[in-house]
């Protein structure tokens, strides 16, 4: 009769390594106390994932503060799914917002470490090593089970009411005689592998989640397949596997695994391998209809990081948004270290919410603007440099003209105790300042330009246009930005006054009908020259960047359309 050692030997006559080779193939890591070790572990199925930026910024924030190791593995075993070349864009991406791996999975043609290889794919010889030892064991079986077979077996589970899959009375293949089983191999049957629970689905388990504590979940009890027709193992096998010889010591995963923990643990403890700690990471949810759901990658732009680079967030502003969701009191950190770098943060498990994060534009939004308007125009400027060369083409050729005009106009309000907020991201600056460049300026409509004034909160009034002109001229006759802005404006306000625009708000709101408007109205027209609109940044600096041949330039042009 034969046994469980020649039915492994039947199955795997070339896998000649056993666990212990692997076990001094891939040693123990020599790290200080604490040292995290922790991965990302994403398939090769397309784009970046916001939420998985957000895993992996978690994990890999874990391993560096501790001293510890973050490596990126492939998990390319659902070749169904993998779309070509989508794993080195992956890691390309991951970097350009900052989630650096110290080791793992950068290319098909490059990786960095011991541990590997990082490639699922490239690690078949590995999985069959721990599939034997577990077949040797009586722990795993081949079944031969098909797919009308299993969709009978569904059919009766459904009807009965039980609970669905291969398990106890229902796995049929899991006490077929071995030299049963023998036959039918070398009869050419087809099968995959699958594991031999010992759990029963009426018992709870005691687990401890990093995040979540303590938790009761049910026994595993399936059979579950852990090498498929393919050759490859399956995503519970792998993890057991990978995360074990890979020696990680800190599980990170987004929470949608959490469920399959049973099954994981059962898969340690049978392998005889120290469990890992576990960390289930919040969903990232989304509010619609007052109802929260996952961020979805058909739904929702923002699901895709691409959205957030082709819009040019800045890495720094949307990474500390992540944070934010990541930990409770990172903003209070953050209010207490203004001039640290927010990956001086430290992260925590016991801060991380145990509800899914809310996904919050409006506060991407916020975040950004806050941490750009304190850049260096200098700085800002390479930033914005970087990201219109490959999002902004015709924007890139402008700034490259004449970098430094470019830099000055970035720095109207910068680099002093208040600066100004203006734009989240680098899309926003174009169509704000656009107007400085003549290229533009100069295919600007001014024909209808509105030249209207407030009266009061519900009503306006148009500026007779002799007026306006009277004043530009006279505006250009005693011109002057070389004072300072508040001189500036103070001679402005006396200009204004003898064409009847008062700077007194009280006597202006008291009779608005007294006067032509407001000393303000009279800034507003030399915008609407300069610019061709009404908004424009502080424009006492746009006259001293523009300088007084274009400034008068454009303000008689406006004249002429008047
Ligand atoms: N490949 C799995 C996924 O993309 C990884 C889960 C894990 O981190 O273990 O969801």
């Amino acid at each position: 009769m034969a046994n469980y050692n020649d039915l492994a030997e039947l199955i795997f006559p070339d896998i000649k390594e056993t666990v212990e080779d692997l076990e001094k193939r891939y040693p123990k890591r020599n790290l200080p106390e604490g040292a995290m070790v922790t991965r990302f572990a994403p398939s090769p199925t397309g784009f970046l994932h916001t939420g998985s930026l957000f895993t992996s910024l978690v994990s890999s924030r874990f391993a560096k503060q501790s001293g510890g190791v973050f490596y990126i593995r492939l998990e390319d075993t659902d070749t169904k799914r993998e779309i070509e070349g989508s794993g080195a864009s992956l890691v390309t991406q991951l970097k350009k917002f900052g989630v650096i791996l110290d080791e793992g999975y950068v290319s098909d043609s490059e990786e960095i470490g011991s541990y590997g290889p990082y490639k699922q794919s490239n690690r078949a010889d590995i999985y069959k090593v721990c599939i034997k030892h577990l077949i040797k064991i009586g722990r795993a079986y081949p079944c031969f089970a098909t797919q009308e077979e299993l969709a009978e077996l569904r059919r009766v589970q459904e009807a009965n009411k039980e609970i669905p899959g291969y398990y106890g009375k229902y796995a049929k293949y899991r006490n077929l005689p071995i030299d049963e089983a023998i036959a039918k191999i070398k009869n050419g049957d087809s099968y995959i592998i699958r594991f031999k629970s010992m759990g029963d689905h009426n018992n709870k388990i005691a687990v401890h989640d990093e995040i979540k504590g303590d938790l009761e979940l049910t026994e595993n009890d399936q059979d579950i397949v852990i090498l498929k027709g393919d050759g490859l193992p399956t995503y519970h096998f792998a993890h057991l596997v990978d995360d074990h010889f890979m020696r990680t010591t800190h599980v990170t995963r987004g929470e949608e695994w959490l469920s399959s923990l049973p099954i994981h643990l059962e898969l340690f403890d049978t392998m005889g391998f120290e469990r890992p700690k576990y960390a289930h990471l919040p969903v990232i949810m989304k509010v619609e209809n007052g109802n929260r759901r996952k961020l979805s990658k058909r739904k929702d732009p923002e699901a895709a990081t691409a959205f957030f680079l082709e819009q040019g967030y800045p890495k720094y502003g949307f990474i500390e948004y992540l944070l934010t969701l990541a930990n409770s009191n990172y903003e209070a950190w953050r209010e207490q270290n203004l001039d640290k770098d927010y990956f001086d943060f430290k992260l925590s498990f016991d801060k991380m919410g145990v509800d899914g994060a809310l996904f919050d534009i409006e506060k991407v939004e916020s975040i950004s603007k806050e941490r750009m308007a304190y850049r260096k125009a200098a700085d800002l400027c390479e930033e914005v440099l970087a990201w219109a060369n490959e999002y902004n083409k015709d924007f890139e050729k402008l700034i490259l003209n004449d970098k430094k005009f470019f830099t000055e106009i970035l720095n109207i309000e910068r680099e002093k105790d208040k600066p100004r907020k203006d734009y989240a991201k680098y899309s926003d600056i174009y169509p704000i300042i656009s107007f400085f460049f003549d290229s533009v300026y100069n295919d600007l409509d001014m024909s209808n330009l509105d030249y209207t004034v407030m009266v009061n909160k519900n009503e306006v009034k148009e500026v007779p246009h002799d007026i306006i002109k009277a004043f530009l001229n006279d505006y250009m006759a005693s011109y002057n930005v070389d004072v300072t802005e508040e001189e500036w404006f103070e001679n402005l306000k006396a200009l204004a006054l003898k064409y009847n625009f008062t700077s007194d708000r009280k006597a202006y709101k008291a009779n608005p009908n007294d006067f032509n408007g407001q000393a303000g109205d009279c800034a507003g027209f030399i915008r609407l020259a300069l610019a061709a609109r009404k908004n424009t940044p502080n424009i006492y600096f746009v006259q001293r960047i523009l300088g007084k041949n274009k400034v008068f330039e454009r303000i008689n042009r406006l004249i002429n359309n008047l």
